[in-house]
């Protein structure tokens, strides 16, 4: 990957060259020069992360692999979903958005997720993810698909908020048979492989210890509740110093 990021008077447009054993991708990604907030750089990362995705896809299906995610196969969407701090509040401000009567059906969605997680005992172990042990997230996963519990935006099983999903959501895509993914394992599932997981790439910006390469993040279920925990946005920065941070996370992947 090679970000060449030139400074212009109120805009940076950063031209990026990333390559694969089987494929190439040359974008370039354009944000103010002044303060801004790193949930207003977040269409510019998803839209990157499609393009560095479905460079990923194209290749794997150029080597007769298909795809079989598609709209109506809702599988995945039960699973524990993993997202950075920022995506959190943008999926509160999605649903505060909402009109009504839709915003208190998805908030009754994601009380009712959280009630049946309080009675699977699985909501105390996941307000508590900073503590979990080695493999706990393995463990927690599995248990928390185990519950079947849906996503509040998964409706007639396709994504309700499909281009403003997670990045992790982006993330899972395969070339198994769709009904694999009812019973996921490394053996029947076959994930297409990306170069670089990119919603950690965002969670970074809210690491404690940055020097310590650990990551903070909520799980989407958990998204409403932790945002009304922690209201205060983190503070704007110039936007070229977001910029190159975000590539500077990327570039950091195999120490995650
Ligand atoms: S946000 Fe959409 S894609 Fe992600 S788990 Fe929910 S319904 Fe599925």
């Amino acid at each position: 990957m090679s970000p060449d990021v030139p400074e212009q008077a109120d805009a940076v447009t950063a031209h990026v060259k990333l390559s694969g054993e089987d494929w190439e991708l040359e974008t370039s990604l354009s944000v103010p020069a002044g303060p801004i907030r790193l949930r207003t750089m977040l269409p510019l990362v998803q839209s990157f992360a499609d393009a560095v995705i479905g460079a990923a896809a194209e290749a794997a299906e150029s080597q007769g692999r298909r795809i079989s995610c598609k709209k109506g196969c809702g599988a995945c969407c039960r699973q524990l979903v993993p997202i950075s701090e920022v995506e959190a509040r943008h999926i509160a401000a999605l649903v505060e958005a909402l009109p009504e009567p839709r915003r208190s059906q998805v908030r009754a969605r994601f009380a009712e997720a959280r009630r049946r997680l309080a009675e699977a005992g699985l909501l105390e172990t996941l307000r508590h993810r900073q503590e979990w042990g080695k493999g706990e997230s393995r463990s927690v996963g599995e248990a928390y698909f185990q519950q079947g519990i849906p996503c509040p935006f998964l409706e007639e099983e396709s994504c309700s908020i499909h281009p403003d999903r997670p990045i992790a959501c982006r993330e899972y895509l395969v070339t198994s048979p769709a009904e694999n993914c009812a019973k996921p394992s490394a053996d029947t599932v076959d994930c297409v492989k990306l170069p670089m997981r990119l919603w950690p790439a965002l969670a970074l910006f809210d690491a404690v210890k940055p020097e310590e390469r650990c990551i903070r993040w909520v799980p989407l279920i958990l998204a409403l509740e932790w945002v009304a925990e922690q209201p205060e946005e983190p503070a704007p920065r110039p936007g070229p110093e977001l910029l190159r941070r975000f590539f500077d996370h990327l570039t950091a992947q195999k120490s995650l």
